[in-house]
């Protein structure tokens, strides 16, 4: 085997799925950042909050592009409850 082909199969078999990997990561942290610009409502008292966008770990971060809602303690009731995010059907 010559060395370039030790070279391609290198990129072909770590490289490459690394890279993938890494692109999904920063596409979903892309996507939580601009998830989190728009506030979630409680339902309990109607005030708008934000969240810090590491808080939409990856599972919520799905669960509220799906259904809109998730659950959030409201910083001022403090009731944890579904919050519903304003960011949907833009
Ligand atoms: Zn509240």
């Amino acid at each position: 085997m010559t060395f370039a082909q030790r070279v391609l199969i290198f990129i072909l078999t770590d490289l490459a799925p690394l890279l993938l990997s890494l692109a999904f990561i920063i596409f979903i942290i892309r996507q939580q950042i601009k998830c989190a610009k728009d506030p979630f409502v409680c339902p309990n008292c109607g005030e708008k909050f934000y969240i810090k966008w590491w808080q939409l770990f990856v599972g919520r971060y799905l669960f509220v592009e799906l259904t809109g809602k998730t659950v959030l303690t409201c910083p001022r009731c403090g009731q944890k409850d579904r919050c519903r995010w304003t960011g949907r059907g833009r």
